[in-house]
């Protein structure tokens, strides 16, 4: 099945079908073993500023608590009153029962389960349940309630209406009956029996469960990102819709710069094998407690709505830690690292993976999204979907490629990218 993940004993790399990679070359798995110590260039700078980090982790509102408490399924109470939970395969934005997916309800109604979490974090989003007659199993996220849950207008947690989902993934897995079709994805089932127009992918991956209709920069992000439709290849959603400080996610304003700088961000912290949600305590907590009707509430989030040119600027300081991944790099290795650096990194590794995409066959016709997200209105005051055609351009300006989304010899060479 074309979709497949490779699964280890707590986690799943879910997503684009690198299990169907390892399958078509006959690979079953990978085992890791080794007995030499991991030498650091700084190990007790970075031992003591990696156990602060956790313990600001621990404390940090998004990181520390609602992320720990709730798990991802924190989520859907704020994509659903920002009218970005796909339902009915992204028809609307917003569930009226929607609220009982969310971990808040779950944990007022039996699932309480025990925290679980990948290798050393100190935020352990993941959790083990109970189920009647099943036992300890993985407690659902966020992707998995609203795809599988409000996007197929399924909120009943008892299952009863999810009866045939549950058979249909059976059926996926094992290529039975229609099942055989869906393994194929969305794009190839759309090509097969019609209904593009509704296809919900990019480049042929599905979309993740924040509607871009309500996130502009996570509209370009889709349509731009190497592997298609996928929110952990920047999450602009998070600085425009689902965090503390959220920017207008309807203005246009930001909405091409942000993507750039969040897909070089993703792209190095990717290869350093960090998660994402580690970025999300870029916002400090003083910010989180802040009222969003304050006045200094809106100047803060007007002023960075308005920083495009210093947002550029700062990232491309190449002596600015920002963020505390430069440090722990820089602990690590002995090298001296930045914030821009990171940009440079990330940057470097996106036009990269562009180049190996365009010499594959994908062009500019391909950085787009599935026609319902650009033809049809999610909000009242929309008369169209998302307004890729106004960003596009801008965006393809900001990567240094040319009006065809090719990248410039002037711009691989500036990142010693050789073709
Ligand atoms: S590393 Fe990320 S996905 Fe894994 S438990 Fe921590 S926060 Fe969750």
């Amino acid at each position: 099945m074309r979709y497949a993940g490779i699964v280890s004993a707590e986690r799943i790399a879910g997503r684009s079908g690198v299990g169907a990679v390892m399958g078509s070359k006959r690979l079953k798995a990978i085992s890791v073993d080794g007995t030499r110590a991991l030498e650091l260039a700084h190990e007790e700078k970075f031992k003591a500023y990696t156990k602060g980090l956790r313990q600001r982790f621990r404390e940090h509102p998004v990181m520390g608590e609602k992320l720990r408490r709730y798990g991802t399924m924190g989520i859907v109470n704020t994509t659903n009153a920002r009218g970005i939970l796909p339902t009915r395969n992204f028809q609307r934005g917003h569930h009226p029962d929607g609220t009982k997916l969310s971990g808040e309800y779950l944990e007022g109604h039996g699932l309480v389960g025990v925290k679980s979490s990948c290798v050393h974090c100190p935020v352990a989003c993941g959790r083990d349940v109970e189920v009647e007659g099943k036992g300890r199993v993985k407690g659902p996220e966020y992707e998995t309630a609203a795809l599988l849950g409000t996007n197929l207008d399924i909120t009943d947690l008892a299952f009863g209406d999810a009866a045939a989902v549950s058979v249909a993934i059976k059926d996926i897995a094992h290529r039975r009956g229609l099942g055989n079709d869906l393994a194929e994805g969305v794009k190839r089932l759309s090509e097969k029996y019609g209904g593009a127009e509704f296809a919900m992918h990019v480049k042929g991956l599905e979309l993740s469960a924040y509607d871009p209709r309500g996130s502009y920069a996570q509209g370009v992000e889709y349509a731009t990102t190497n592997r298609g439709g996928c929110h952990v290849q920047g999450a602009s959603m998070y600085m425009e819709s689902t965090g503390p400080l959220t920017i207008n996610p309807h203005s246009l304003h930001l909405k091409a710069e942000l993507p750039v700088v969040q897909q070089n961000l993703a792209c190095a912290i990717n290869s350093m094998v960090m998660c994402i949600f580690t970025t999300y305590g870029v916002i400090p907590a003083a910010v989180h407690r802040m009222n969003p009707k304050s006045l200094r509430y809106r100047i803060i989030a007007t002023l960075f709505e308005h920083s495009g040119p210093l947002y550029r600027w700062i990232m491309g300081l190449k002596a600015f830690p920002l963020l505390w991944f430069e440090k722990w790099l820089t602990f690590a290795t002995g090298r001296t690292y930045s914030s821009g650096h990171l940009q440079e990194i990330g940057e470097r590794i996106f036009n990269l993976e562009r180049i190996y995409n365009l010499r594959e066959g994908f062009t500019a016709k391909d950085d787009t999204l599935p026609p319902r997200i650009l033809n049809e209105p999610l909000f009242a005051h929309q008369t169209a979907g998302h307004p890729l055609h106004l960003l596009l351009p801008r965006y393809y300006e900001l990567r240094g490629w040319d009006a065809s989304g090719v990248p410039t010899r002037k711009t691989l060479a500036r990142l010693k990218v050789r073709t």
